[in-house]
């Protein structure tokens, strides 16, 4: 079972890591640092990374490390993680969240039980175990001609952390697909370490970029269940950017404001436009070593909004706050980060001095990024420096979107 890249004398003495290596369906890999588990690519290396390519090894896992109230952190993609150099960081174990084989036996055109993912393509519902790659399990749904999880194409990172912070991306959220999810509780909330529940959507509180799992450890997003729909035709298009690359017309999106397009044209384009904005991994580009948009969208009360025009006005003048992006929430309004952070003056590329090994993205201001050889206070710096200077600009207070582990 136990695949060492390498091993160190302290490796060969630690029980308690081979006792995790000795649970079917877990590995423990030694050698590897967060700045190979994470896509900033930063992050001293932890005390062991154990892979789990199945349900029964998450509960057995997860039960090891929990009674033995060892420091421990779950891990998909590594995408939406900020990881700290330091002794705190250096005493986790790892919970990585993988599989080891391709997604889809479709030999004879079904998919077989023993796959991390099953889909009924009649019923439209997908049921797939969280260590999948993400994307790999959405190219999967548009070729079996489910529609549903297009928009959502080219997101880095794992099946289990798209509850975690409701990802979205071109007018769609999970959560409008969600149908059940398999949780593996932390021993926490009186349930106890390893057991396993599946719950619908309403219990996991999801919102705007949240979930009542984000930032608490309460339990592992072990699988999840989709429901999607058969007929090979997407989501309706919701996003303006992406409804003019597919060449909806005015006259079609104002009718009843349900467009639809063939869910694999939708996919091309959105893997079009992320890649332009540097949102698809490519390890031969650092604007992609990020953890995406590094802020979410500020949503502010409705009263507030005309201080803050007042202060685009003052530094952008008239015709810019004509163009300030404002979306109604149920909350109040939300703005955009990015065009924040571009009207403040800090443009793409922006770094907080000469030869600074993290800047702004060269394609989008959202995102930070690692040019090479950053560690995590140049993140930090940069982020906090962003965030001062948009705060005295337009008196807005971004918030990070990633989950900073071991500062
Ligand atoms: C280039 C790029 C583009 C991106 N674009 C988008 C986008 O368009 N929309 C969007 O919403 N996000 C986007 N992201 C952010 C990120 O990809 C998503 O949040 C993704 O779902 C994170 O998955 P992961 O497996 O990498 O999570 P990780 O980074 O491994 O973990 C993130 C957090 O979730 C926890 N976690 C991970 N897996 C589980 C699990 N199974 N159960 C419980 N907790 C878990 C971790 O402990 C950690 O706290 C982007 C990131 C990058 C780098």
């Amino acid at each position: 079972m136990s695949s060492m890249q390498t091993s160190s004398p302290q490796d060969s003495t630690d029980d308690f890591v081979e006792r995790l290596d000795s649970i079917t369906g877990a590995t423990v890999v030694h050698g590897m640092s967060f700045s190979d588990l994470t896509t900033l690519r930063i992050g001293s290396a932890p005390r062991a990374v154990v892979e789990v390519t199945t349900p029964g090894a998450v509960a057995a896992v997860v039960k090891e490390v929990v009674d033995a109230q060892v420091p421990w952190l779950v891990v998909g993609g590594g995408s939406n993680l900020v990881v700290g150099e330091s002794s705190t960081v250096e005493e986790f174990i790892v919970v990585h969240l993988t599989v080891r084989q391709p997604i889809l036996d479709d030999s004879d055109g079904d998919v077989a039980e023993v796959a991390p993912v099953m889909m009924d393509v009649h019923e439209g519902t997908v049921s797939c175990f969280g260590g999948v790659e993400w994307d790999a399990l959405v190219a999967a749904t548009v070729t079996s001609g489910l529609g549903g999880l297009e928009c959502l194409s080219g997101i880095p990172g794992s099946v289990g952390a798209t509850p975690v912070q409701n990802v979205g991306a071109y007018g769609v959220e999970v959560s409008s697909v969600l149908q059940r999810v398999l949780l593996t509780y932390c021993g926490v909330d009186g349930h106890v370490a390893g057991s396993q529940e599946w719950v619908t959507p309403d219990a996991l509180d999801l919102s705007y970029r949240f979930s009542n799992l984000k930032f608490t450890r309460r339990a592992v997003v072990t699988a999840v269940e989709f429901r999607l729909t058969p007929g090979g035709m997407s989501a309706p298009l919701r996003f303006g950017e992406l409804a003019r690359r597919l060449g909806v017309t005015p006259d079609e999106s104002s009718q009843d404001g349900v467009v639809r397009r063939p869910a694999a044209a939708v996919r091309e384009a959105v893997l079009e436009l992320r890649r332009s904005k540097g949102m698809v991994l490519d390890a031969e580009d650092h604007d992609t070593w990020s953890a995406g948009s590094f802020f979410t969208n500020p949503i502010i009360d409705a009263d507030t909004l005309p201080l803050i025009h007042h202060a685009v006005r003052e530094h952008c003048g008239d015709d810019v706050v004509d163009s300030m992006p404002v979306f109604p929430t149920g909350d109040g309004v939300k703005l955009s980060a990015a065009w924040l952070i571009d009207k403040s003056g800090l443009t793409k590329g922006w770094k907080v001095r000469d030869g600074a090994p993290a800047s702004l993205s060269t394609k989008h201001t959202l995102a930070l990024t690692n040019r090479g050889g950053a560690r995590s206070a140049d993140i930090a710096e940069l982020a906090e420096a962003v965030r001062a200077h948009v705060r005295e600009t337009f008196g807005v207070d971004l918030e990070p979107e990633p989950v900073w582990v071991g500062f």
